[in-house]
Parts: C-alpha cells; structure tokens; sequence
C-alpha cells in the first residue's frame, strides 16, 4: 500500500507500542450498504457515461461553489512549463505553470483573483493496490451499483450523492472516494472488525477507543496516517468496498487562482500550483502525473475544471483608479500576476498606486521574477519588495512582515487613503496570520497606536472590504 507517507520512506510504526490493553471500541456504524455487480446490461447503458465518475451521479449533486449554471468540463493542457525547480536542500517545492485550453467552457468573464475549481483523481497505482487488497482486481471494471442491505434497518439510510447508479469499483475508487481522508474513529472500529491478525484488529480497535484518544492524536491527526497507511500497517486488514462507500468521505475539488488577465488570452487561462516532495498531495500528485504525459505529448491530455464564484478578492474595473497593496508568500503570488497583467492591459484607467510584497525561500524559487521587474520599470507597479527565508544576506529582511515593518511609514499613509485596498494571499492561516501582525505593527508604529488600536484599525478595514485575503488551507 502506498499511503500518506508514500513512496519515500516505508511506514514505521511499532503498533504494540500503540495498542493498550483496556479500552472500549467506538461503535461501528451498522453497515447499511452493499455493492451488487450488475447485468450485462447495465454496461452497455454506460457507453454515454463521463470518464470522471462523479459526473454520472445526476444533477443532485452538487460541485462547491460552481459558478451559476457551469459544470466540471473537460479542458486541455496547452502548455506547462517548470517555474521554479524543487530543491530539498532549502526545502523549495517544484512550482509548475500550466496553461489550460477553456474552449470547452464556452464564453466565460472573470477578473483577475477569480478561482477555478480542478476534480482530483487518485492515483492509478494506489487504486490498483487498493483493488487488490479488497480482492476486487478481477471485477476491477465490472459494472456494479450500491444499494441498502437487505438487512438495512435504518430509515435514513441512504446511497450517497457522490456514488453514480453504476459505475466500477475501480471508477469508485479513483474518482468518488478520498483515500487520504482523515479516518474517523467509527471507521477504525469498522476496520478493525474486518481485520483477522488479533494484534493487527487490537490496533485498530484500540486507536477506535476514547481511552485511546493520545495515539489517535499522535498517529492519526499529528503524522496523518490515512486508510492506505492503516492497510500497509495491518496487513490482514481487508474491507469491502461497501465499507469504505460509507465511511470515506467525497473527493471533492480543489480550487486554484487564475494567474492571469482575462484580456491576455482568449479562452485561455494559466494556474500555478507548488507540489511537495514529500506527502504530495492528491490533486497535485494528479497535475503532474498529467504534466508528465502531456511533456511526452503521448496523448492529449485533460482535466476537469468548472469555474467558481467570484468573491471580493478580485481586480475589477471599479479597483483601476484606486490603489492596491499586495502581500504574497510563495505561490501566493499566483492571482497577483493576474491583476498585474491586467492593469498592464489597462494602463491608461488604471491610475492608482500598486505595491507589491513577495516572500520566497531563495531567489530562484521566486516566481517570475523577471516579470516583476519589467512591470516596476514600467510603472505598473511603484513599489516592489522581494526577500527570501532561506539566503540571508546580512540586515536583509527574511521575511515579508519584516519588509512591511521597514516601511511602516509611507505604508501606513497609503492605506489612509480612502481607494486603498490590501490583499494577502499565502498558502496556510500561520503566513497569514504573521502578515497581519507585521500590518499592526506598522500601525502601532506608523499612527503611534497601542495593540488594541491597531487591532481594531484592522477589523475596520476588514469590514470596509479594504483588507482582503486569500487563504489557501
Ligand atoms: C481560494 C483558494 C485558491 C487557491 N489557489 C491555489 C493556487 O493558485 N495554487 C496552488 O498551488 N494552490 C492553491 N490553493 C490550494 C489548493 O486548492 C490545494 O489545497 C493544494 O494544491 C493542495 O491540494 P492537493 O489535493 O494536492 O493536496 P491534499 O491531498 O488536499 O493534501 C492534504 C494537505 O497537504 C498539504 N499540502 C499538499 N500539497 C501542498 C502544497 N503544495 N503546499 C502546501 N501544502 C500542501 C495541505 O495542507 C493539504 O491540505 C488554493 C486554495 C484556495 C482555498
């Protein structure tokens, strides 16, 4: 099994260590479902069915956030290019640029800030370990549907919305279920139950217990060992499919900021994402297993995307006269591009001051860096402050709350403007949360404010909509 700990390193973990002798398994849910192989039927219905299971569940469900009436549609990769290249000696994550084809979406408006959502998948290989371990290899692609257990005797129960009428167990897998969910304790009972090591069941049943909270803590929230690590650790753990239906939660979408304007290409549109070398994640394992393929240009190569809901974190035409101060760490930076090119594309309305604050771990981990300084000689922007984590360079600040200390002064005078508004964005509340400290410092020093002055300046500006954040979790 590879699991969360993945490829790197094999899963170590002393389960005896981690199994008490006292405690009292959490209660399994009843088991309610049951998968039925279908008729021959059944598949041949399927000929018109999306590839991407969750598209075959009806209008029921819904996609979080979608934008009016858009659905998750097939696009193509037209480009993507290497941005910034991994570096495990400063930790630096491979940062990709993609350029997506959105033909198939039809005539779409959006500004600069706007996000898009992308419908991960899991890995094949997992799915294919996953399969066998279930026995399920040789009914892999055998059309199947889940329906209540003859013996279900609970009147809510249900199929859930994310499971198609018919699809295969290896379309379940890899299209409708997060693997990588955190497991919840009526789940590790549920497991246990099926598991035939007695030290193996033990484990699982113990970590299930409220006696057991401190390993659940330590191993489950804390490392983050997931269902695919709990198989690698108890091997003869074998759940049926059924059960993994009702306990793992819906793989649901990821959003990504658009990193361009609308107006620099026609149904057209660039993400930028940063993969981890280590515990990378499910849909940006997915993006570059996608970019592999399209570099070898075996094949075209699609995602499923849909665009969502505008919120106020966007570069508009009623923002060209004001001015803006933009705080970002790492890929952060991605929506800010996207505003920058469009008040290029707008250089005669856009009239307003525009500063920028770019965080990295190294210089050549930031991103664009030539463009940002094409943009200060052109005066797009009027202000631009870069510094890095990871190169220390005597007094130079390391990081960007320490750049906006610098200059608290004429910061400060320029968020008293009345048409100045601040957007921070940052991958994690903790950058997010140090940005804000470092602005009420600024405060405190810039309007001689004490701490709950400063704080309250902050949640004014907030109301106000002149402090706006993208905070991706
Ligand atoms: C409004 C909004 C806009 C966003 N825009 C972007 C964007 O433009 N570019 C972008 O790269 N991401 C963006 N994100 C984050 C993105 O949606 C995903 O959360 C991220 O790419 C990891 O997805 P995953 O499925 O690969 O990881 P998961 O499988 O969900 O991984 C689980 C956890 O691992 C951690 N993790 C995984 N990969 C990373 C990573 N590369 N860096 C830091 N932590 C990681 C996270 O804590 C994550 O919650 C945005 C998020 C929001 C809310």
């Amino acid at each position: 099994m590879v699991g969360v700990e993945h490829i790197n390193a094999p899963l170590v973990v002393d389960i005896d260590a981690h199994t008490l002798t006292e405690y009292v398994p959490a209660k399994p849910l009843e088991s309610n479902l049951e998968v039925v192989f279908g008729s021959a039927e059944q598949g041949s219905l399927r000929a018109r069915f999306e590839p991407c299971a969750q598209l075959n569940c009806g209008n029921t469900l819904k996609f979080p956030f979608a934008r009016g009436a858009y659905k998750p549609t097939a696009v193509t990769i037209k480009d993507a290019q290497v941005l910034v290249a991994a570096d495990a000696a400063t930790e630096t994550k491979r940062v990709v640029e993609l350029t997506l084809d959105t033909a198939a979406l039809g005539q779409w408006d959006y500004a600069p800030g706007d996000t898009v959502a992308i419908l991960p998948s899991n890995a094949p290989q997992i799915v294919a370990q996953l399969l066998q371990r279930l026995n399920l290899s040789e009914q892999a692609d055998s059309v199947c549907h889940l329906s209540l257990a003859l013996n279900c005797a609970k009147k809510s129960a249900k199929v859930p919305g994310h499971i198609p009428a018919t699809a295969t167990p290896r379309e379940l897998l890899t299209h409708c279920l997060s693997l990588h969910a955190v497991p919840q304790k009526q789940f590790l009972s549920a497991l246990a139950s099926c598991t035939s090591d007695s030290k193996e069941r033990s484990f699982l049943a113990s970590l299930s217990s409220k006696q057991g909270a401190a390993h659940y803590q330590t191993l489950i929230l804390e490392r983050g060992l997931c269902l695919l690590d709990l198989l690698e650790l108890c091997t003869t753990c074998q759940p049926t499919l059924a059960l993994l239906v009702e306990h793992l939660p819906r793989l649901l979408p990821r959003p990504y900021s658009i990193a361009n304007s609308p107006l620099e290409c026609s149904q057209q549109l660039r993400i930028i994402y940063s993969i981890r070398a280590n515990k990378a994640g499910v849909t940006t394992s997915m993006l570059e297993a996608k970019r592999e393929l399209h570099r070898e240009k075996q094949q075209s190569v699609q995602l499923y995307i849909y665009p969502r809901e505008p919120n106020a974190f966007r570069y508009t035409d009623q923002e060209f006269s004001g001015n803006q101060i933009l705080i970002a760490v790492g890929t952060g930076l991605a929506p800010f591009l996207g505003f920058l090119a469009h008040k290029q594309l707008h250089k005669e309305l856009a009239t307003g001051q525009t500063w920028l604050y770019v965080g990295a771990k190294m210089p050549q981990a930031m991103v664009k860096q030539q463009q940002l300084l094409a943009w200060q000689k052109a005066s797009i922007l009027q202000s631009l402050r870069l510094c890095y984590s990871r190169h220390s360079t005597g007094e130079q600040p390391k990081y960007v709350q320490q750049l906006l200390e610098q200059d608290a002064q004429q910061l400060v005078e320029l968020m008293q403007q009345p048409t100045t508004v601040l957007y921070v964005c940052a991958d994690g509340a903790k950058i997010t949360k140090c940005i804000e400290d470092g602005l009420r410092r600024c405060l405190q020093l810039g309007l001689k404010l004490d701490e709950m002055e400063a704080t309250q300046w902050l949640k004014e500006m907030r109301a106000k909509g002149k402090y706006r954040e993208d905070i991706w979790l």
